[in-house]
């Protein structure tokens, strides 16, 4: 049979591995790291497990899909619950405001807390539906190279214009149009880092994000997030996929204009389909760093998507006041998006996430204990003095979590790991930390992502967070099934 070498083994990877592997080829996948799952990873704290970088699941169905395509039964493998809080929010004026995924209820809380009119929200509904519809079937779910085929370039840019696709103003300037209160601006603006943009210069296309979460619903994987990977490997393995960790592929073997391989740990290994789930800048400046005129110069200047510091907190404490997700919003939105995208540092009031899957997941902490992923949205890494905004930020954060939530949280803490953007590059090869690969923080920029298939190099393919349709696992697994479409 054909062979096919994957490049990292990152969701989009092991999910191209999976994809491949069912329609007949044999599959290795090559991992730098001595375990797979890239972003998506996990870390151990003494008695505490956390969920090392995504934390929001959305549209599992295409995690499921992979099951079902290999003729296997998803919940075998894998298990998870729809969320009925989908997240609970703290704004500094006092406003508590709870996310149900019911939309009548939900509806009922914004009329109690913010007093936003209900016809708003449905108008924000009836918005966001409409953009999914349009954008879904033609651009996510399809390669970026098939646009081609169903459109010139003028025609896809007066696609771009189409109203309803709201591409002419940004996020926050449609959110502006659609609600009175300033609170529900901000609660539907945080959207735009859904995928590590800025609202007030995302194309107001973005606003398609609620859409996801709001109709088809925010899920928990019942063992937490790290087990979407362990069931994916389970599964590869099962399908005869080879992975080989601590092997970091050092470049890609072409023959003329063909890829024909890879060089990992000083071997050549012949494959007929090279795919790398390596971040798109690094495949180049790496992996083929001795053929500069084969790189897209334009999107590898593209702007990166905003990165994370995350700090792993075990709490010797269980918190009443909080769910699975919570948000404690900045008081001045626009200052904290200046920061991070133009003076590209941290807001010394930032928006700052807290997540505790031991609310669920009862093991992933000790008794009376929590397991709390804090995270704020930061600047790509441009050799910042990291160090010194990390303990700025830190006391930041405790000194907004103790007010809001009535309590010192600094004392609370008994163990602690922190994640910057320099670790998010270092260990996963991502350029600059970003998390999302570009960001989307122009007009055309999420539309323009690098392609799933090189257009010079015969062969070659590209999955994962920093080519088309995006980064977030979902848009991570489209990129496989679209890779998987495009090798035939
Ligand atoms: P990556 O996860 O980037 O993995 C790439 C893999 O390739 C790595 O394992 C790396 O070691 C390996 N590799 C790289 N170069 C080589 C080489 N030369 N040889 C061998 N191996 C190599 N998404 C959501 O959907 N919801 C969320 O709530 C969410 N929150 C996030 C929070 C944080 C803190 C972070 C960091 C990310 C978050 N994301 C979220 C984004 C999500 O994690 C990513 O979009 C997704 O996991 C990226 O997957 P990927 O397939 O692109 O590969």
């Amino acid at each position: 049979s054909k062979k096919a070498v994957v490049i990292g083994a990152g969701i989009a990877g092991i999910a191209s591995a999976i994809r491949l592997a069912v329609k007949g080829y044999t599959v290795e996948v090559f991992e730098a790291n001595g375990t797979a799952g890239g972003k998506l990873g996990e870390v151990q704290q003494s008695n505490f497990r956390f969920d090392a970088g995504p934390s929001l699941l959305t549209l599992p169905q295409y995690i499921d899909e992979l099951f079902e395509l290999a003729g296997k039964e998803p919940s075998r493998y894998f298990k998870y619950q729809k969320l009925d809080v989908i997240c609970k929010y703290f704004y500094e004026d006092g406003t508590k405001l709870t996310a149900y995924a019911d939309k009548d209820k939900f509806e009922e809380e914004m009329a109690a807390h913010i007093g936003e009119p209900v016809t708003s929200t449905e108008k924000q509904i009836t918005k966001s539906r409409q953009i999914y519809e349009l954008t879904n079937p033609v651009f996510l779910q399809k390669p970026f190279g098939g646009l081609k085929s169903f459109f010139t370039k003028d025609g896809f840019k007066a696609l771009l214009n189409i109203k309803k696709l709201d591409a002419g103003r940004t996020m926050h300037r449609a959110n502006q149009s659609l609600f009175k209160d300033a609170r529900m601006i901000q609660f539907y603006d945080r959207y735009a880092t859904y995928n590590g943009s800025n609202p007030y210069a995302a194309p107001a296309t973005l606003n398609v994000i609620p859409h996801l979460e709001q109709h088809y619903g925010a899920y928990f994987p019942t063992e937490g997030m790290y087990s979407i990977i362990t069931a994916l490997v389970k599964l590869a393995t099962e399908l005869g996929i080879k992975f080989r960790y601590k092997s970091p592929v050092e470049s890609i073997l072409l023959t003329g204009s063909k890829a024909t391989g890879i060089k990992v740990n000083g071997e050549e290994i012949t494959a007929d389909v090279v795919i790398s789930n390596m971040d798109i800048w690094f495949t180049y400046k790496k992996l083929l760093k001795d053929q500069p005129r084969l790189h897209p110069q334009k999107v590898l200047q593209q702007e990166r998507s905003s990165s994370a510091l995350v700090f792993y907190w075990g709490i010797n404490k269980k918190s009443q006041k909080l769910e699975l997700h919570n948000i404690f919003f900045s008081a001045d939105y626009k200052a904290e998006f200046d920061h991070i995208w133009q003076q590209k540092t941290i807001y010394h009031d930032p928006t700052v996430y807290v997540n505790i899957t031991s609310k669920l997941k009862h093991r992933d902490a000790p008794p009376d204990c929590e397991n709390w992923f804090v995270m704020i949205n930061v600047p790509a890494n441009a050799g910042q003095d990291w160090d010194t905004l990390i303990t700025e930020a830190r006391k930041n954060i405790l000194a907004k979590l103790s007010t809001r939530l009535n309590e010192n949280i600094g004392k609370l803490i008994i163990s602690e790991t922190v994640l910057d953007p320099r670790d998010i590059e270092t260990n996963t090869s991502s350029y600059q930390g970003s998390i999302y690969g570009t960001s989307s923080n122009s007009k055309y920029a999420a539309f323009m992502r690098h392609a799933n298939q090189s257009a010079k190099i015969k062969n070659l393919y590209f999955c994962g967070g920093s080519v088309h349709p995006g980064g977030g696992i979902p848009l991570c697994l489209l990129s496989a099934k679209i890779v998987s479409e495009l090798v035939g």
